[in-house]
């Protein structure tokens, strides 16, 4: 879609726009249902890059733990947990510049991958930089999507990273188009930038070809430490109307829900549904940044009457944890 389009169709009143890609909606995933999926760090912290948003960044202060890559055992463990819960795709997220075929670390993914494949979710690993070479072997060994955000604008970019460019992530992405893999692929809002670097950020999503399988709407989660620490959320409306451009230019992608839903109310994130998100990141941590509460989630959407995918993994009847009643 072309950006005038966009620009269009998010300035429309409120209610129109979200009527519109409820339609959307319909048309492409009535009975389906939302995903759950749950996001593992296995490589924490001291990254060469200075993604200004980002905790693991080696070059701020943000108090994190660095931790070498977890070992294959304790990644199954946790993929059999979120299975356990409901999960039905789990990602893999290394805070790297990027790696390389050939390496040991490299060789350990793979092995990882080829065990944790074996559950029946879907598996999502994001390395970083990848080239055509260790695309092929990640979906030879049983990745079937990989996450490389464009994170927002290309004209925006510089202001966020200075370690490379928007043009390697869009190279990382064509590797993995190359290679079958599904690509997931969307960003970040709250940054500073404007609602057209949101929209120019769409834009170059829906020219993908082929379009991402799925897209995550991240909302900046602040981390301390980092130079966007002090950025304000984004107001709710802004972000819905995100959510239903994307359903529209994308009608056949997963819009995920990503980081941030700690900040918004039961309420947004059920207008958040409402408008085209079908996906949730669950579990208690995204990465290094909280979460809800995994059975705070599952009540939400049961409430809204949403079909969820995986939902009998936790055997009715479903049963609040005080935590949870007390909300
Ligand atoms: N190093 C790899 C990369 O850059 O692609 C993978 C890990 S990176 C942490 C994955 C994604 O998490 C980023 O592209 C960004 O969209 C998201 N992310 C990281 N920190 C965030 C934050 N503080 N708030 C919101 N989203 C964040
Ligand atoms: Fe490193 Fe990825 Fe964080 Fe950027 S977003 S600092 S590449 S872990």
């Amino acid at each position: 879609m072309h950006f005038d389009q966009l620009h269009a169709l998010y300035h429309q009143p409120l209610f129109d726009l979200i009527s519109q890609s409820r339609q959307m909606h319909l048309q492409h995933w009535r009975g389906e249902q939302i995903q759950r999926c749950s996001l593992l760090s296995i490589k924490t912290g001291g990254c060469s890059e200075d993604c200004s948003y980002c905790a693991q960044s080696a070059h701020y202060s943000t108090g994190l733990e660095r931790e070498d890559l977890l070992p294959i055992e304790d990644i199954l463990s946790a993929a059999k947990r979120a299975r356990a819960q409901g999960a039905t795709r789990f990602c893999m997220g290394a805070a790297w510049r990027g790696v390389r075929d050939g390496t040991p670390k490299f060789e350990q993914v793979l092995n990882t991958v080829r065990e944790v494949s074996q559950l029946g979710m879907e598996v999502c690993v994001t390395l970083g930089q990848i080239g055509v070479a260790e695309a092929h072997k990640l979906r030879q060994s049983g990745v079937t999507a990989y996450n490389h955000n464009i994170d927002t604008s290309p004209e925006f970019y510089p202001e966020i990273v200075s370690t490379h460019t928007f043009t390697d992530r869009l190279n990382t992405i064509a590797a993995v188009q190359q290679s079958g893999m599904s690509v997931c692929c969307g960003g970040i809002i709250g940054m500073g930038e404007s609602e057209d670097d949101r929209l120019r950020m769409l834009e170059v999503l829906s020219n993908f070809d082929p379009p991402p399988e799925s897209v995550p709407i991240n909302c900046l989660m602040a981390m301390p430490g980092t130079p966007l620490s002090d950025r304000p959320p984004v107001e709710i409306f802004e972000i819905v109307r995100l959510i239903a451009v994307t359903r529209l230019a994308l009608p056949k992608a997963r819009v995920r829900l990503a980081a941030g839903r700690t900040r918004l109310t039961r309420e947004g994130q059920a207008l958040c549904f409402f408008a085209g998100a079908n996906s949730i990141f669950y579990g208690e941590k995204l990465l290094t940044a909280a979460n809800p509460a995994a059975d705070r989630d599952l009540q939400l959407l049961r409430e809204l009457g949403l079909q969820i995918e995986a939902d009998d993994a936790l055997g009715p009847p479903f049963r609040l944890t005080p935590a949870a009643a007390a909300f």
